[in-house]
């Protein structure tokens, strides 16, 4: 069976071997694993290693290849994530010599071309941003919100008004009160309103002299546009404090409107969401933060200036708050982000914006007659439904995303946010086509009336996957690495 798959070190037989190396005896293999560092030398030289044929080898790693879920094989609707389709010319410019062979030590004079795409790439997230100065150097959206904290740390402390807490609505991303608390700020959470929006009324009550700066989501996590975010700023601003956008959801908002014209001061991108770079199982990205000129002179080092001798990097920066990360951030996701935006421009850029609003918007209004919706309100790039309406039939959201893989499509975001009881986190991204959004859809359809006819159906799910339902938390403390056939 396709999906009877043991481990590679399970298969083949003593002394089977791919395709014969006639000049290489016993003795030279003795001495390459002699040459090994300590650390991957095996005292029982290469005992234990699997021995199969090269065509066990090419269809084992084959099929591994197809159990993987990706943007590649299915839509892919993980809410906040942007699981959008990477061009995979991205790819072929990642891979240019010039790029992927140039060493980070080499001269700033020799490094012109990879420099000039860099500077590119500040303008080009300036201009999405509205606002005045971008670095490149954090690894990954999480990183950006802390280094967005540190350098409103920096910014008050140098104007020696040093403050404690940060307002953080309770429909922020998770990883904000995280990257608050890690500058050492306490906390305050704001409620959204019944329409899941955050009130400038509810910042404005507790909004003080020792708030340091507002973090918000832009849409925030339901997938909504914060209509007040003005007056929510002004009342941030009144009281001398700043105003942090969290702008992994950038791809609902770049090309139509600008956070700085929100009154936004410093906000992060995740360019491995909305700028293209894959990024399942936490591979590298890139969080690049843009800040206001008046918190410019608190970026790190190094700083890229431009001098009559061309592109150079400069550690002159007496207020700066340090390193970030090694280097310059993560070249390789900065190559494909460069070359997303320059296929695109500006227009595509907007154009991107609305096919991704429309798409979150298309499958919200054919499925919130069947799902229950918790705001009504008019959805940005996402959509959250919840498992109300289920319950009396005994299905929850687990089963209901379980249920999906049966379908052929990858499960949404599911208990995210949390201010969404039973949470199903939908988006489809810009990247699919109106036919592919009506068969998720039909697919979801199908499952709710599943689940009030045959409701056993979707609690026994999946039933077409390697593996059914885990023990998640064991899965997660205790992972048993090897493989046991059903
Ligand atoms: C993904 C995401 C983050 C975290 O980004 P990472 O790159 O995973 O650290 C933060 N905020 C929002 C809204 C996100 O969607």
């Amino acid at each position: 069976m396709l999906l009877d798959e043991p481990l590679v070190f399970e298969r083949g037989a003593a002394g089977r071997i791919g395709w014969p190396v006639a000049h290489i005896s016993e003795s030279d293999t003795d001495a390459v694993i002699a040459d090994l560092p300590p650390a991957l030398r095996r005292d029982d030289g290469l005992a234990g290693f699997p021995e199969i044929s090269e065509l066990e080898a090419v269809r084992h790693f084959v099929r591994l290849s197809q159990w993987n879920y990706s943007a590649a094989t299915t839509l892919y609707p993980l809410g906040s994530c942007t699981m959008k389709y990477n061009p995979v010319v991205n790819e072929a410019v990642a891979r240019l010599p010039g790029f992927a062979a140039l060493h980070p030590l080499v001269p700033d004079q020799l490094a012109q071309g990879a420099l000039e795409l860099i500077a590119a790439l500040e303008h080009a997230l300036a201009a999405v941003s509205g606002l005045d100065a971008v670095s490149l150097q954090p690894a990954a959206g999480a990183q950006g919100e802390l280094l967005g904290m540190l350098l409103i740390r920096a910014y008050h402390t140098d104007r020696g008004d040093p403050r404690r807490r940060v307002l953080i609505p309770s429909s922020a991303h998770g990883t904000n009160p995280a990257s608050a608390a890690l500058c050492g700020y306490d906390v305050t959470e704001v409620p959204v309103d019944a329409r899941g929006l955050l009130p400038a009324r509810a910042v404005a009550a507790v909004m003080d002299e020792s708030v340091a700066a507002l973090m918000v989501t832009n849409p925030n996590t339901l997938g909504l546009f914060e209509e007040e975010i003005e007056a929510v700023a002004a009342a941030v601003h009144a009281r001398g404090g700043l105003v942090y956008m969290d702008g992994a959801n950038v791809n609902a908002l770049m090309g139509v409107a600008k956070p700085a014209d929100m009154g936004i001061d410093v906000m992060q991108f995740n360019l491995h969401k909305t700028f293209s770079t894959p990024h399942g199982g936490g591979g590298p990205g890139a969080g690049p933060v843009a800040v206001r000129a008046s918190i410019a002179d608190y970026l790190p080092v190094p700083r890229l200036v431009r001098t009559a001798a061309g592109l150079g990097w400069t550690d002159d920066a007496p207020k700066a708050v340090g390193r970030m990360r090694s280097f310059y951030g993560n070249f390789g996701v900065l190559l494909r982000a460069y070359a997303y935006v320059a296929r695109l421009g500006g227009p595509g850029l907007a154009e991107v914006t609305r096919l991704a609003v429309l798409n979150a918007n298309y499958v919200r209004a054919r499925l919130c007659g069947t799902y229950h919706l918790p705001y009504a309100t008019p959805s940005m790039h996402e959509c959250v439904f919840s498992d109300r309406d289920l319950q009396d039939f005994g299905v929850s959201t687990l089963d209901v995303a379980k249920r999906l893989l049966d379908y052929g499509f990858y499960a949404p975001t599911i208990y995210f946010p949390l201010v969404v009881k039973g949470a199903l986190m939908i988006e489809p991204t810009e990247t699919e086509t109106r036919e592919t959004l009506d068969r998720f859809v039909e697919a979801l359809t199908a499952i709710a009336d599943e689940a009030r006819t045959d409701p056993s159906l979707v609690r026994n799910a999946p039933q077409r996957t390697v593996l059914a339902r885990l023990d998640e938390t064991r899965a997660a403390r205790r992972p048993i690495l090897r493989w046991h056939r059903r």
